[in-house]
């Protein structure tokens, strides 16, 4: 038998969170069962175990869009009873039982071998989020945003995927401007390396077309105004990582800095990326993070703290990254 979070629907439709004695046999039929050392708390998380939005598609589900442990049986021939691994979306808590759990079954395809580097709790602080702020790296670094081309916006500064950004860019030599609500951070900000601190409330504020260019890049976590207002300030040439929608889904820019400054937009989905781009950016993780910045912004909690959390999260009122051990009590 093992603990695990389930989420139930009721006839009325709202839903039930409880955790719940399991066995084995519950568990989906697929190639690898592994005994789940450590889950994640993403925004992503917090949107489903609260039904904020229709995040999960089949009912009853465990959610957890992240996972890290130890395999335990497999019929698949890339892994073998021993291997440490982790797993980062790929419909986990969403279409198939998730991460909130002492033990998952899962498809071997996105399934990735925690790097040498890390222990299972260190990549679930990276988690979603962090893998989530590599591909945006990335992204920048694709489109040929090098630290010489001047400063890095980053939005949501001081949720999961802007720590981890700010940490990554200012590893790699970029000047980042951090933009967070919560200024009584700008340590917490300072800390992890970025060069100056603004308001995201000035950024919240209807803008012009066209405003003074600015940033070379940007790493945007947020969408809606924030976004518009990245989009009008960002340098000719330069280039947005778009992933986010913690303001909103809106996005009410015009097509002139995209037409006058030949900027780029770039999307970024973790859920379905392909192993290849997946494997590039873990391998780059063990490279680029700094292992006591990442414990910094770390914190854990149990399967019984996760909504409450996920409410704050909810409310903008978490910084960093949440770590669940599945294991304590
Ligand atoms: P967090 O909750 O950890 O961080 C979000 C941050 O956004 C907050 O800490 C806050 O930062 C800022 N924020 C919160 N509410 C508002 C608001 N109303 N207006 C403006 N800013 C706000 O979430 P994550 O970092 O884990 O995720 C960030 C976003 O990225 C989410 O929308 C998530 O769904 C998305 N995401 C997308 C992925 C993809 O594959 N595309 C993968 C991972 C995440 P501050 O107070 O510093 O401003």
């Amino acid at each position: 038998m093992f603990k695990a979070i389930i989420l139930k629907k009721t006839e009325d439709k709202t839903n039930t969170l409880s955790i719940e004695d399991l066995s084995i046999d519950d568990l989906p039929k697929e190639e690898i069962l592994i005994e789940v050392e450590y889950s994640t708390l993403n925004y992503k998380d917090s949107l489903a175990v609260t039904n904020k939005l229709p995040i999960v598609k089949n009912y009853p589900m465990i959610p957890g869009i992240d996972l890290a442990g130890i395999v335990r049986n497999s019929s698949n021939k890339n892994f073998v009873i021993g291997d440490k691994v982790l797993l980062n979306g790929s419909g986990l808590g969403e279409i198939s039982w998730g991460g909130m759990s002492q033990m998952a079954c899962v498809k071997g395809n996105y399934l990735i071998k925690i790097p040498s580097k890390f222990s299972s709790m260190q990549t679930m602080t990276i988690g979603t989020a962090g893998y989530t702020a590599m591909l945006a790296v990335l992204a920048l670094e694709k489109h040929k945003i090098t630290p010489d081309k001047g400063e890095i916006l980053v939005t949501g500064a001081t949720g999961g995927v802007g720590s981890i950004s700010v940490m990554l860019l200012d590893k790699l030599g970029y000047q980042v401007c951090a933009a967070t609500g919560k200024l009584e951070n700008i340590e917490y900000l300072k800390s992890l390396g970025a060069k100056r601190i603004i308001d995201r409330n000035d950024l919240s504020k209807e803008c012009k077309p066209l405003e003074k260019e600015i940033w070379a890049g940007v790493i945007d976590t947020v969408g809606s105004q924030i976004l518009a207002n990245a989009c009008a300030s960002v340098k000719y040439g330069g280039t947005l990582v778009l992933c986010g929608l913690a303001q909103g889904f809106d996005f009410p820019t015009t097509v002139m800095p995209f037409i006058l400054r030949g900027i780029s937009l770039f999307g970024i989905d973790s859920v379905y990326c392909p192993l290849e781009l997946r494997q590039e950016a873990w391998e780059r993780l063990a490279r680029d993070i700094d292992l006591k910045k990442l414990q910094s912004i770390s914190s854990l909690i149990s399967l019984s703290e996760v909504l409450n959390n996920a409410k704050n999260m909810l409310a903008g009122d978490i910084k960093g990254r949440i770590v669940i051990d599945v294991n304590m009590a």
